[in-house]
């Protein structure tokens, strides 16, 4: 528990906001040396991401002359720590068994089990079960598209593996699968004018109205959407559904101005057996169609991102198995909600799954995750890693 505290409190002194990409290089570096440190073979993989600001990654190996290899995949930048902390987010402060700090759970809190279990495995009697191959990326909280996507994109090879755990999530449940994701703005034109004048132009804004109550039909049959795969615990569904949610309106300048344009920004989320290109087609006409009646003009900017659904049964088990025995209950697979990193894994093939390091309010400024959390998530590392994992301290 030491060492891992102590990796914990190193890993979320240093801020790595996602946004400003800080400091990443001076955070990968201290990954790679923990990694180095405790017997892995590690080195940093680096690209240049299109700001022109440097997107470094830790890969670290471990063989045990294994058939079988697994890769554990964490991120190390966080979201911004954002106002209202009564503790300083870059210092964990500790309340009885509770750990609070950005990123203590999301995602360093999985970096630390991690190199915690590797540790004790590595020096423990049995050796290694599996070979292990081990990243820490960053960008995950922006999308991952120049964090872990630049890898499978450039550096497939670096991800080569017989499955993979991404450690960036939940403790109370596993999952197989995430949800892809349809987002962009809907342009509505129409004339624009002077307000004392309306007889002249009339009002885009007020057409645009029930154009708008017409996109919350499109939200109910999205609602009602259900997935073959279970959901994590919520108020709505055993099975995972689908949503749609109106997220941005941008318009007008002046009170006496009468604008020509509403951008309206949308966030849709597939089921991860969809095709986000086919959903998002789909969504265009049912959205064009319903601004002609209401004479409006629309235009549409669209990006999708992928969900995936792994139906691998051995590894599934394997994980199920390992998670249950460190849980002490019965664990079956669902769908995380969003899109996590596994689904850049999942492209190249690989069977993917998410589970530990737990953790409450992530992203708030009460982030917090408490030691049995931790301590969980590095047995689940060493059952799947080590001949004889022992057992819980
Ligand atoms: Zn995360």
């Amino acid at each position: 528990m030491e060492y891992m505290l102590r990796v914990l409190r190193n890993l979320v002194s240093i801020n790595t906001n996602a946004v400003d990409k800080a400091n990443y290089a001076e955070c990968a570096s201290y990954i790679d040396s923990e990694a180095s440190e405790i017997g892995m073979k590690s080195r940093i993989i680096s690209f240049k991401g299109s700001d022109g600001k440097i997107r470094p990654s830790v890969l670290a190996e471990a063989s045990a002359n294994a058939g079988e290899t697994v890769l554990f995949v964490t991120h190390f930048d966080v979201v911004p720590e954002g106002q209202g902390w009564k503790t300083n987010p870059f210092s964990i402060s500790r309340k009885g068994n509770r750990l609070y700090g950005r990123g203590v759970s999301d995602d360093k809190g999985g970096i630390a089990a991690f190199l915690a279990g590797v540790k004790e495995a590595l020096h423990g009697k049995g050796g290694l079960s599996r070979n292990i191959k081990f990243l820490a990326v960053c960008d995950e909280e922006v999308g991952g598209d120049e964090g872990i996507g630049l890898i499978a994109k450039r550096k497939p090879r670096a991800l080569a593996s017989d499955f993979c755990i991404v450690l960036d999530g939940h403790l109370d449940y596993f999952s197989t699968a995430c949800c892809g994701i349809v987002r962009g703005w809907i342009t509505l034109k129409g004339k624009g004018g002077h307000a004392g004048y309306d007889f002249q132009t009339g009002n885009m804004l007020h057409n645009a109205i029930p154009f708008m109550q017409e996109l919350l039909e499109y939200r109910h049959a999205r609602h009602r959407k259900r997935s073959s795969i279970d959901a994590p615990k919520n108020g709505v569904s055993k099975k995972i559904f689908g949503r749609f949610n109106i997220t941005i309106l941008d318009a007008g300048t002046q009170f006496n101005v009468i604008p020509s344009e509403l951008k309206i920004g949308f966030d849709l989320r597939t089921l991860p057996e969809e095709n986000p290109g086919e959903i998002a087609h789909e969504f265009r006409r049912f959205a064009s169609l319903k601004a002609r009646k209401h004479s409006l003009k629309a235009g549409f900017d669209f990006r999708f991102v992928h969900g995936y659904y792994t139906k691998n049964k051995k590894y599934a088990g394997i994980v199920k198995s390992a998670a249950e025995e460190v849980m002490h209950r019965k664990m079956h697979p669902v769908s995380s909600f969003g899109a996590t990193d596994a689904r850049y894994v999942s492209t190249l093939g690989i069977p993917a799954f998410n589970f530990g390091p737990g953790g409450k309010n992530v992203h708030t400024n009460t982030e917090s995750i408490t030691l049995q959390e931790l301590g969980k998530t590095k047995e689940f590392v060493k059952k799947i890693i080590a001949n004889d994992p022992g057992g819980e301290d």
